[in-house]
């Protein structure tokens, strides 16, 4: 297996001014909820919230809860982003695939935690942000794709995990199906337009599907052919 990528570094990765607020948002939002996880506590300790988020809103990018950036769309909550990644349980190693990118900011939570990110978008305006955002924190290992991400991306399948950071009625077949047969984990919120619950997914020793429930969640809606009708959102 290929080793997960150093920090291609630059200056903008764990700015000094924003520090403090990383680390008051990891002791006072994502410890006390259960997130223990090393590399995942890391991840969020270093990746520069702010950058993602449009000027308006950034005095506000250590707040506990999701912003606007434009198009109807979300950067989701810190925590939200920690406890996927967590349920996720990346070790390092393989491929991770992200539905919906938004902001880009989960995606460069995810590269901190395996060897490549493929993220997927349908709003080609926030593609190409998200793209500038980690061009310029150096994150090399994110590869970003206009799709209809209902879809999944078979291409690079079967993938280690699946992240899915947009509200689906029902699980998608296709995303099931692109799951690492053994080691696959799916982390998605399906349920009702307008509450959800989170669900992570993975296959057992005889290929059946294991759904366990965590606790109820609001995203945006997931649009596209396994999903909501966008007449529906
Ligand atoms: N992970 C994001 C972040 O860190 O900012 C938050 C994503 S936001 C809550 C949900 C995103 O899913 C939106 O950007 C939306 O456009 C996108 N989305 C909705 N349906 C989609 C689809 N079928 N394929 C790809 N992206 C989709």
């Amino acid at each position: 297996m290929q080793e997960p990528p150093p920090f291609n570094a630059t200056r903008l990765i764990d700015p000094p001014a924003t520090r403090p607020l990383r680390q008051d948002m990891i002791q006072q939002q994502l410890r006390p909820r259960g997130i223990d996880d090393p590399n995942v506590l890391a991840a969020m300790a270093t990746i520069p919230r702010e950058q993602f988020i449009p000027s308006i809103h950034r005095e506000d990018a250590y707040g506990d809860g999701p912003l606007p950036i434009g198009d109807g769309q979300t950067i989701s909550q810190p925590f939200m982003v920690a406890i996927m990644a967590q349920l996720l349980c990346p070790d390092g190693h393989g491929t991770v695939l992200e539905i919906g990118t938004g902001s880009g900011y989960g995606a460069a939570i995810l590269s901190r935690l395996a060897t490549r990110v493929i993220t997927l978008e349908r709003i080609p305006r926030l593609l190409d942000q998200a793209r500038a955002r980690w061009r310029e924190l150096g994150l090399d290992n994110i590869e970003g794709i206009l799709t209809d991400g209902t879809l999944g991306y078979p291409p690079q399948a079967p993938y280690e995990g699946i992240c899915v950071t947009a509200a689906a009625p029902s699980t998608p077949t296709a995303l099931i199906q692109q799951l690492h047969p053994l080691r696959g984990r799916l982390v998605i919120p399906t349920g009702p337009r307008f509450m959800q619950t989170l669900h992570c997914i993975h296959r057992d020793a005889q290929g059946n599907t294991v759904t366990q429930s965590h606790f109820s969640c609001v995203f945006v809606p997931l649009i596209g052919q396994q999903g909501w009708e966008e007449k529906d959102a």
